[in-house]
């Protein structure tokens, strides 16, 4: 099973993609970032194609 997680703008990045992106100096969310967007609601593929 592959370890994913969210990154900020990424929702699901891999234990790699992740310590990639701390090599490059970007920071990974907050708790409090992540838990906000663990709450909002996700519009479907359907209705982001409005
Ligand atoms: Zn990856």
């Amino acid at each position: 099973m592959l370890d994913t997680a969210n990154y900020g703008a990424w929702e699901n990045l891999c234990g790699r993609c992740r310590g990639a992106l701390k090599e490059m100096g970007i920071a990974p969310p907050t708790a409090e970032q992540i838990a906000a967007a663990a709450a909002e609601p996700k519009p479907t593929k359907k209705e982001a194609a409005k």
